[in-house]
């Protein structure tokens, strides 16, 4: 058997990528999975106690794209779902992104209008030109006190860097509000999949003209598979045996656990931002909308060690996968798509979009 190309990796770009090219463009497509199951890191399933959980962390769909939204409608349904953050200081609860009602809760004011807290956020904020780094991006906003309080210190737990050796992109995720709108995300579609995301993926990778091998390294395959092209989505720097040295990638170990009461926490997902080791705490009952006696929740630890789940984003980084992006670019018939290809802190939307234009790309002259 013959491959038109050889996909690794059935995360989001993999698994975009095999549905495209098999179903528009009739290509045979061989999808090489390390893991034991589709679906990368946004992969969920049933646990014991019949809650729908995400292994790899909460992953909550949001994005403005018409485009990507209509796409993955082709293979499933949605449940309408805006998520909500608690950050957990001094004990006492506060929403983040901050907003008008963290301000008031923490400052003991009673600001009522957008006007009077962004006054405030004035008062307080110190001037950052040029912004460079995610200290610059939040005290350059809000100033030194919110920055100590809600950004410092998660930020060094999440990637054991201050903020200001991370690029500002980083902490410049998180908005600033003057309003009381406490919604993590503000895109226009925030959806959560009806029957969650592995069974979306099932429904892509449904298709006669893709093969699938999981639990298989494509290091220890590849030689004895036929095929013309590559489409790869693992980390760049092991593409490439580390060459250049080793790209730093973020991970995470999750403790689970199973209490006996209907809900555990007040919000989906609770940041601990000025204790603890571990960064969030996210109850998975929130996500999935389901009923049940018991609730799962995930403890998260960030760690160095482990598979990668996120790049890290500073300048020194940078260049170096500047250096593997240039040998990446010298191979004619291997593409980089994806957060671990591409090296970037992409959310799911971001990786659809891109893997979409690539096959778009790879057909234009046809
Ligand atoms: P991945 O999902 O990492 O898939 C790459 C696949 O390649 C993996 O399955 C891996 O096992 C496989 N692979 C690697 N090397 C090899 C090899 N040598 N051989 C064979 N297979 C290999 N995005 C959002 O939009 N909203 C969220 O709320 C959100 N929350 C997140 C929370 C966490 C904790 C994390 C880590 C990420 C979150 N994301 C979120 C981002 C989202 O996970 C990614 O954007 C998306 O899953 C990236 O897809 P991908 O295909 O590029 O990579
Ligand atoms: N962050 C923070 N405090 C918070 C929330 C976020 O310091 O309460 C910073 C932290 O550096 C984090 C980054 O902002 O890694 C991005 O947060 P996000 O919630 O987007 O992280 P993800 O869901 O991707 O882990």
């Amino acid at each position: 058997m013959k491959y038109d190309f050889l996909i690794v990796g059935a995360g989001f770009a993999g698994t975009v990528a095999a549905e495209r090219l098999a179903s528009q463009h009739n290509k045979k497509v061989l999808v090489v999975e390390k893991r034991r199951h589709i679906g990368g890191n946004a992969y969920d399933e049933y646990d014991e106690h019949g809650i729908l959980v995400h292994r790899y962390g909460p992953h909550i769909f949001h994005t403005n794209s018409k485009k990507v939204f209509d796409y993955l409608s082709k293979f499933t349904g949605w449940r309408f779902y805006e998520h909500r953050v608690l950050a957990k200081l001094n004990g006492e609860l506060y929403p983040i992104p901050i907003n008008r009602t963290t301000v008031n809760k923490l400052y003991g004011k009673n600001f009522r209008t957008d006007e009077e807290v962004a006054r405030f956020y004035e008062s307080v904020r110190e001037k950052r030109y040029p912004v460079k780094n995610s200290e610059d991006v939040i005290v350059n906003q809000v100033g030194k006190d919110l920055y100590e309080k809600f950004f410092r210190f998660y930020t060094k737990k999440q990637w054991d860097l201050d903020p200001s050796q991370l690029s500002a992109s980083v902490c410049g995720r998180i908005p600033v509000r003057t309003n009381d709108d406490d919604r993590y995300f503000t895109d226009k579609y925030q959806f959560m999949p009806k029957d969650g995301y592995t069974k979306m993926f099932e429904r892509m990778l449904n298709h006669k003209n893709i093969d699938i091998r999981l639990n298989t390294n494509y290091k220890e395959v590849m030689d004895d598979i036929e095929f013309d092209k590559i489409i790869y989505t693992g980390p760049i720097d092991y593409f490439f045996d580390y060459k250049f040295g080793k790209l730093p990638y973020r991970s995470l170990r999750f403790e689970w656990e199973n209490h006996n009461k209907e809900f555990y926490q007040p919000a989906a997902s609770v940041n601990y931002v000025d204790s603890e080791k571990f960064t969030r705490i996210t109850e998975y009952k929130y996500l999935s909308a389901q009923k049940s006696k018991t609730t799962t929740i995930a403890i998260e630890y960030p760690q160095k060690e482990g598979d990668p789940y996120y790049p890290v984003p500073n300048d020194k980084n940078r260049l170096l996968y500047e250096k593997y992006k240039t040998e990446a670019d010298k191979l004619s018939d291997v593409y980089f798509v994806g957060r671990l290809a591409e090296y970037k802190y992409y959310n799911m939307d971001q990786v659809v979009a891109n893997t979409l234009v690539l096959v778009e790309k790879l057909f234009k002259n046809h």
